[in-house]
């Protein structure tokens, strides 16, 4: 495929429409290791369009690399990532119209915020959508403040992040995620470095993001916020997902081993 498409061309990708009711986003047989040490294998998960999956278990069971290999923040060993109906094999780095359509389709929120701390809130987010979209200064400073707005925050645009609580600045940067607008959004334990207080601001966003139907894999320790909004909930542990389901059928009546010692931890 060409490397010459713009930013905004995906008609150089194998892209077909997802119908309404298919996964937007589809894992198969993802695998991955670091230096031999295997993290995952076999993943098989499909997020349907407008819902949310959350994704729990036990630290370094594979939760954030598994994201990381949606997004190809990491290059995945073996298996294939299909997002929006353009499909993502794992052999070998992505061509540049591919790399550009899963950056335009995919957007992620971190748990450590990762703000630029020189910029104010607003700045954070204009420059996100002035590089990544070439949009016009003008236009991406209204589509700011309207997301600023939006989480709360419109009176704190001319704040830098180290003024803003963790809370705020969790919310700036689902802002500035938004501000791409991504079919799909990853969230990697966005409330694990906030006070319980701050993260109710956090989960009240992502609540009316779930509700306006947006499709999102949220990695977190919150099994109240996955029963309200998921769809599915998945457990990761010993390599693969160990359950997988509903949010009733995992978070109360869980039959693996694994998951059922992880949700005696976190309740
Ligand atoms: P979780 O998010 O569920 O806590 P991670 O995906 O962060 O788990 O980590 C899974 C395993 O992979 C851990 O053993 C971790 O140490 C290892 N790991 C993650 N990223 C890297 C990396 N870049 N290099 C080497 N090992 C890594
Ligand atoms: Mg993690």
């Amino acid at each position: 495929t060409g490397g010459t498409a713009p930013p905004t061309d995906r008609t150089n990708t194998d892209h077909h429409p997802t119908p309404a009711d298919a996964a937007f986003v589809s894992l198969r047989g993802l695998a991955k290791s670091f230096h031999g040490q295997r993290v995952f294998e076999g993943i098989d998960l499909d997020v349907r369009a407008g819902t949310v999956t959350a994704v729990i278990g036990p630290s370094g069971g594979g939760k954030s690399t598994l994201l990381r290999c949606v997004n190809r923040l990491e290059t995945p060993d073996a298996g294939t990532v299909t997002v929006g109906g353009v499909r993502y094999p794992a052999d070998g780095p992505l061509d540049r119209a591919r790399r550009t359509a899963l950056n335009r389709t995919v957007g992620m929120v971190f748990q450590s915020f990762n703000l630029f701390p020189h910029l104010t809130a607003e700045r954070n987010i204009t420059l996100a959508q002035q590089r990544a979209l070439k949009r016009p200064r003008a236009e991406a400073v209204q589509r700011s403040r309207e997301l600023l707005d939006r989480v709360g925050l419109l009176e704190r645009a001319d704040a830098h992040p180290h003024t803003l609580s963790g809370g705020q600045q969790q919310r700036v940067a689902i802002a500035r995620a938004l501000a791409l607008d991504p079919e799909v959004l990853l969230f990697d334990e966005p409330t694990s470095a906030l006070d319980p207080e701050l993260a109710l601001d956090v989960l009240a966003v992502m609540r009316s993001l779930a509700a306006e139907g947006r499709t999102m894999i949220v990695v977190t320790h919150e099994t109240r916020f996955a029963e309200e909004v998921s769809e599915q909930v998945v457990v990761m542990a010993d390599g693969g997902i160990v359950e997988a389901g509903t949010p009733r059928a995992v978070l109360h009546d869980p039959a693996h081993p694994r998951a059922r010692r992880f949700l005696a931890s976190v309740r």
